[in-house]
């Protein structure tokens, strides 16, 4: 990035900075992950100069004969990967894409039934701060309160009383496997179309470690940048019959000129995400996760649901006496990057809630494996039994950085 260096020396030092930081320390978001070089050189390319308002063969500019390629080799991608009758790869990102199947799929105050935010479902499945919940009628399912897993005789009983138009599956913080079966049982009995949002857990469907929900769902969308690895961005897929209302909602209901850049860096992901290699990462990630839920039982952390069986895990830290943001605070100054977030059912406010959301995405793209998980668990309960304690939290991140450093990350150019 030598131009760049001496045009804008600030940012140049900033994105530096964070390189440093991303390479430095524990990274245990559950939607972020180390993209490869390869998905880098693609997002920072020269297709970033270019508008092509439309789809292939059918746009609103000359000049698409490259552009026309790259969106279709992205599309056929998409469509053998998730084994698909169509693709869209225009969307800006996750939460836009939602909003348009909504658009394609529903009238304005038809009722959208997803999983409540507080139980880990997102903002754009019908929350009230979200036009999601504002242009259309939300319902919200919730998880049990003992078990903590949805409990499908009530997701059964809510869809009869509310009718929704579109049942929506997939969430943020949810530490379970999806039964796609169930649910579209459930939307056939309400004559409900399902759409399966699948941001999270993309990378896991496609490595063959979670259900595939492409035989149920009549719509399923993902952002591509979480366990998928790849750019910033998201996909819409559907059965041939919805093909149409879903890219006239995309191009010209919500979007103009799509991300060209973005796009040629999805197919890129989607390539690499079709590989014998991948499906040894997706496996290595969920037995990451249930690494670091055994060892964090093991030290007397309280996990929602018991555990997980995917890429994340939401502990309570009400046992510990430490509240999530005091927890989530005391983990980053100790070089582990995580999040606070609600527990179900959570008694205090979801600006300063009681549980910490974890995931193993980032970490076993750096090869990370059992006795990391093992060793971060270690320091996360000295970080947590001495959260306050500035010199004990400074002391663990010297360690945290020595261990980061023998893992390189993907796509980054230090080490
Ligand atoms: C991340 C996520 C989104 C939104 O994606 P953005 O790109 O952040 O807008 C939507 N749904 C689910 C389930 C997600 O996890």
């Amino acid at each position: 990035m030598d131009e760049l260096q001496r045009t804008d020396p600030e940012i140049f030092d900033l994105i530096k900075s964070e390189e440093r930081y991303e390479i430095d320390s524990i990274r245990l978001i559950p939607s972020e992950n180390y993209v490869s070089k390869a998905v880098l050189e693609a997002t920072g390319s020269v297709l970033t100069n270019k508008y092509s308002e439309g789809y292939a063969g059918r746009r609103y500019y000359e000049g698409q004969r490259y552009v026309d390629q790259i969106e279709s080799l992205a599309i056929e991608r998409a469509k053998a990967l998730f084994k698909v009758d169509h693709a869209n790869v225009q969307p800006y990102s996750g939460s836009p894409a939602n909003v348009a199947v909504y658009v394609a799929l529903l009238k304005p105050g038809d009722t959208i039934m997803g999983l409540s935010l507080p139980h880990g479902g997102h903002l754009s499945h019908g929350w009230p701060v979200s036009v999601t919940g504002t242009f259309w009628r939300a319902a919200q399912y919730v998880v049990d309160r003992e078990s903590h897993l949805i409990d499908l005789d009530a997701v059964r009983k809510l869809a009869h009383k509310e009718r929704p138009k579109i049942i929506v599956t997939g969430g943020t913080a949810y530490p379970r496997l999806w039964d796609f079966k169930a649910f579209s049982e459930i939307a056939k009995e309400v004559d409900a179309l399902l759409l399966a949002d699948i941001s999270h857990i993309a990378g896991l469907i496609v490595g063959g470690v979670h259900p595939d929900p492409a035989p149920y769902a009549d719509v399923i969308m993902t952002t591509t940048h979480k366990t998928l690895r790849g750019p910033r961005g998201a996909m819409i897929m559907c059965r041939q019959q919805f093909a149409d209302a879903i890219d006239k909602a995309v191009f010209p209901g919500l979007q103009g000129g799509p991300h060209n850049h973005t796009t040629a860096a999805i197919a890129v992901a989607l390539k690499e995400a079709a590989t014998p290699d991948f499906k040894t990462y997706a496996r290595k990630i969920v037995s990451n996760a249930k690494t670091l839920a055994d060892e964090l039982l093991a030290r007397g952390f309280s996990l929602v649901s018991g555990g997980t069986d995917n890429h994340l895990i939401l502990v309570d830290l009400t046992n510990k006496k430490v509240i999530g943001k005091k927890g989530s605070k005391a983990l980053e100054t100790a070089g582990i990057v995580c999040n606070y977030n609600t527990v179900p059912y959570d008694p205090r406010k979801p600006f300063s809630p009681s549980g910490l959301r974890l995931g193993t995405p980032a970490v076993t793209s750096r090869g990370m494996g059992d006795a990391e998980m093992r060793q971060i668990a270690n320091w996360m309960d000295r970080a947590i039994a001495n959260a306050g304690d500035e010199a004990m939290l400074t002391r663990i991140a010297s360690e945290v950085t020595e261990m980061c450093r023998q893992f390189p990350a993907p796509g980054l150019s230090l080490r």
